[in-house]
């Protein structure tokens, strides 16, 4: 099928004004809406045509080389691409797409007051990360910290838009508000971000001073963030709408607090579970007794220690632990006894050890065991 020429698709003469092609425009593609298309098959295709008619009309320098040489202006071989805004031109958009960016043209010029494509080149400010440290303590009762977060705001000189005054941008003469301009390099046509306008599409004529025509400036934030109970290391706090100011009236983006708990000195933690070493006299592991333990929340225990206890015997507190993140209970704490070699002695305690040691032979529950193994193992040699 011919392609039908883009005035005839859009319903105007070729002398139509830019006021003109838009309202013929926007008249089509309010015809063509799916909500009152729902019986036309052909509405799909026919709106496809008006876009890329429209597309191409709209656009001076498109509009001039396709009034000189019809549609063959836009043939070049490279298909796919050819033309302005990423999809909205060539053929290969799909419907959904295309119908999103004529809404988004037609909502913006109803709600900005003939913003144009401003709209559609809004951008989303980038996410920020803030490293955060806290202590043990602060993750297992949760905590509240202001921080300073350098970051780009919107500039109140100018309201964001970067013109001084607030003055509305103007489409950038380079790229004719596509934001790419195309070369040819041997055979291959590229396309890359225009140089004039960093690819918004935009130019400002003066920029403002404050923030030299970005629309935004660097500012410090403080701002107020509840930690959780239960956090741990890797553990992820959105902030949203924290994050960098937007572009031309995006959104802002979102700040990531990464908590990260440091080492306690005392404690060693594996999930719920807190672990504690408890060193023990080995006058007390053997005769048994009672140590008291620290706990996380500040507070001691008193725990029994069975006579006869080994070195690395464990021992459960039950609840002492750290608190799930959202809720749902409470681990426990293990204790681990570390029974000590005393050091240092005097004469009279050797002179006691020595006396215990000759009486004592039978009352080593390991060496027993350990040298019966080690007598067979020495017999195996010989044997
Ligand atoms: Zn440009
Ligand atoms: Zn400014």
């Amino acid at each position: 099928m011919a392609k039908r020429d883009f005035y005839d698709v859009l319903g105007v003469d070729r002398n139509a004004s830019a006021e003109e092609l838009k309202k013929a425009y926007r008249r089509k593609a309010k015809e063509l809406h799916p909500d009152r298309n729902s019986e036309n098959p052909d509405a799909e295709a026919q709106f496809k045509e008006v876009n890329e008619a429209y597309d191409a009309l709209k656009d001076p320098d498109k509009k001039a080389a396709y009034d000189r040489y019809g549609h063959a202006a836009f043939d070049g071989g490279m298909g796919a691409g050819q033309g302005g805004r990423p999809g909205g031109f060539g053929g290969n958009a799909d419907f959904a797409s295309a119908f999103s960016d004529v809404f988004e043209d037609l909502f913006g010029d109803f709600v900005g007051g003939g913003r144009g494509n401003a709209r559609s080149r809004a951008t989303r400010g980038s996410d920020l990360r803030y490293n955060m440290r806290i202590s043990l303590e602060e993750a297992y009762s949760g905590t509240r910290r202001t921080i300073r977060v350098p970051r780009l705001s919107e500039c109140e000189s100018c309201s964001g838009t970067g013109a001084e005054g607030g003055a509305e941008p103007v489409t950038c003469p380079t790229c004719s508000g596509m934001g790419k301009v195309r070369a040819q390099q041997g055979f291959f046509t590229v396309e890359r971000t225009c140089p004039t306008c960093g690819g918004s599409g935009q130019i400002v004529k003066n920029p403002c001073k404050v923030c030299t025509g970005s629309g935004r400036v660097e500012k410090e934030a403080s701002l107020s963030v509840n930690i959780p109970a239960g956090v741990e290391t890797g553990t992820r706090i959105r902030l949203s709408g924290e994050g960098e100011a937007g572009l031309r009236g995006g959104p802002s983006g979102d700040l990531y607090i990464f908590v990260n708990v440091a080492e306690h000195q005392i404690f060693k933690r594996d999930d719920l579970t807190l672990h504690c070493r408890v060193p023990v006299s080995m006058a007390r592991a053997a005769l048994g007794g009672e140590v008291e333990v620290p706990t996380i929340d500040g507070g001691r225990s008193r725990v029994k220690v069975p006579a006869g206890s080994q070195s690395g015997r464990q021992m459960r507190l039950r609840g002492k632990g750290m608190p799930a993140l959202r809720g749902g209970g409470q681990g426990d704490m293990l204790i681990e006894l570390a029974v000590e070699t005393p050091v240092n002695l005097t004469q009279r305690q050797k002179e006691l050890l020595q006396e215990f040691e000759k009486l004592s032979a039978e009352n080593n529950p390991e060496s027993s065991g350990f040298f019966d193994k080690v007598k067979g193992f020495w017999d195996g040699m010989k044997g």
